[in-house]
């Protein structure tokens, strides 16, 4: 095999792309990673993606950045489920029962922009991942050799990579996706999520780290994140016709969280913003040599965390396919699996998972909204329900039955 062949191109840096090049580099793969931001302005990336469940931490683990990622963030092995209405705790799950299904029995709240500070600075210093920063990749073609990748520098300058495989991790906008003419079937939820950072002691009133509060007319969500200064993030719906200026006053924010929470002083609010909600799955994953893998393949609302944990799947399973094919060691028809295995957890774990998690936080019918509430109830109240709950939102069971799928 000639050298270029054996190299894996990968659309961006994210959280996605620099695990896949980390992982493969343990295997002796080399990658050329194209990342559109500059080191200058790489780290000035809205706030997103904090949550961290046991089983991503573990994969973290294999590649050398759990450790890495660990002092920057904290453990939080509770999380709560709240009605808005008193406002009442309705159940608290403890990660701890999960003591003897991981070493990790917590999850790490640790923000997306650390996690790629971190994982970037190890490619950095590996010599078989290439990054090309300032470099934004505008097209490939394929043939029975490999793939020829282009881009631009910030100056101008066309820049052209040939290897083995491209993998698109260059997000929801993928162009590697749109090229290869893969449908983004799915949906968007005609309101944004208002996201509100705050310094407030919510733990005070008996919150969690994570908290997921249910109400027919404005739900939230309420995650803690490290300082300084500890911050709180919460999250509300906004009305669709609302102008975002509006949305994002400081009046309004104002408004927004003392009707979330009474308080005698002004609440000291450090951010916001406003984004909108996909729930959208690529109809195939794999075409020849070009491969989609984190939100370039599948969005989702990030009630749950789900998002980056699922790309970080995508990456550790991609990994060991390319791996196995670049070596000689499997056909590449193996990377058909991944598309099967991938694509079935993000529309039958993922999304639908995520689907759940909005509607059960926004039920309006009351009957159901108190059959949900007690079905919580039951299940946090027993040990052996509360594990197989915590299996599958830990992400655990769909890690299992993806590796079950031939
Ligand atoms: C507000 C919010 C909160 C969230 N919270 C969570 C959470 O708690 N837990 C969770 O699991 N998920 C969460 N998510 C989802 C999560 O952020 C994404 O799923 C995750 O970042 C996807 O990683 P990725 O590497 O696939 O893509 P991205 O993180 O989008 O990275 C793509 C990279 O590609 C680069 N790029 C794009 N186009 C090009 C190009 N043409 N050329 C070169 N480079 C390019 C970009 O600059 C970027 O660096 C949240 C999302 C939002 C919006």
């Amino acid at each position: 095999m000639s050298k270029d062949s054996n190299r894996v191109i990968i659309i961006g840096a994210g959280p996605v792309g620099l695990c896949l090049a980390l992982r493969l580099a343990q295997f002796g793969i080399p990658t050329t990673i194209m990342e559109t931001l500059g080191t200058q302005n790489f780290l000035d990336q809205v706030p997103r993606a904090g949550t961290n469940h046991p089983v991503t931490l573990e994969m973290y683990d294999m590649i050398g950045l759990y450790e890495k990622i660990e002092p920057r963030g904290f453990r939080a092995p509770l999380f709560h489920y709240w009605d808005r209405a008193g406002p009442t705790m309705i159940a608290e799950f403890d990660h701890a029962l999960l003591k003897n299904d991981t070493k990790f029995p917590y999850v790490l709240q640790c923000e997306r922009i650390k996690i790629v500070e971190e994982a970037m600075a190890m490619a950095l210093v590996n010599p078989l991942c290439t990054v090309m920063m300032s470099t934004t990749f505008t097209t490939f073609t394929q043939d029975a050799n490999g793939v020829t990748a282009h881009a631009q520098t910030e100056d101008g300058d066309d820049v052209v990579v040939r290897g083995g495989y491209i993998v698109s991790a260059e997000g929801a906008r993928s162009i590697v996706r749109k090229e290869l003419d893969i449908e983004f079937e799915g949906f968007t939820y005609p309101d944004r999520t208002l996201n509100i950072e705050v310094v407030y002691d919510f733990k005070k009133h008996g919150y969690a780290d994570r908290n997921y509060i249910s109400d027919p007319d404005e739900w939230s969500n309420l995650f803690r994140w490290v300082g300084p200064p500890e911050r709180w993030r919460v999250h509300f719906p906004t009305d669709p016709d609302d102008d975002p200026d509006f949305v994002c006053s400081p009046a309004e924010l104002e408004r927004r969280m003392q009707g979330f929470l009474p308080s005698s002083t002004p609440y000291d609010i450090r951010g916001s913003n406003l984004y909108t909600v996909h729930q959208r799955v690529a109809t195939s994953f794999r075409k020849g040599r070009a491969i989609l893998a984190g939100d370039a393949a599948h969005v989702n609302s990030p009630i749950g965390g789900m998002g980056l944990n699922s790309g970080i799947h995508d990456a550790f399973n991609l990994a060991e396919k390319l791996v196995a094919v670049i070596r000689g060691e499997a056909e590449d028809d193996v990377l058909d699996r991944y598309d099967r295995q991938r694509r079935t957890i993000a529309v039958k774990h993922t999304q639908a998972q995520t689907i759940r998690n909005k509607r059960l936080l926004t039920e309006k019918d009351p009957a159901v909204r108190q059959k949900n509430q007690d079905e919580l109830r039951r299940t946090a109240a027993d040990p052996e329900l509360a594990r197989q709950f915590l299996l599958r939102t830990a992400l655990f069971t769909s890690v299992r039955e993806a590796a079950e799928i031939a």
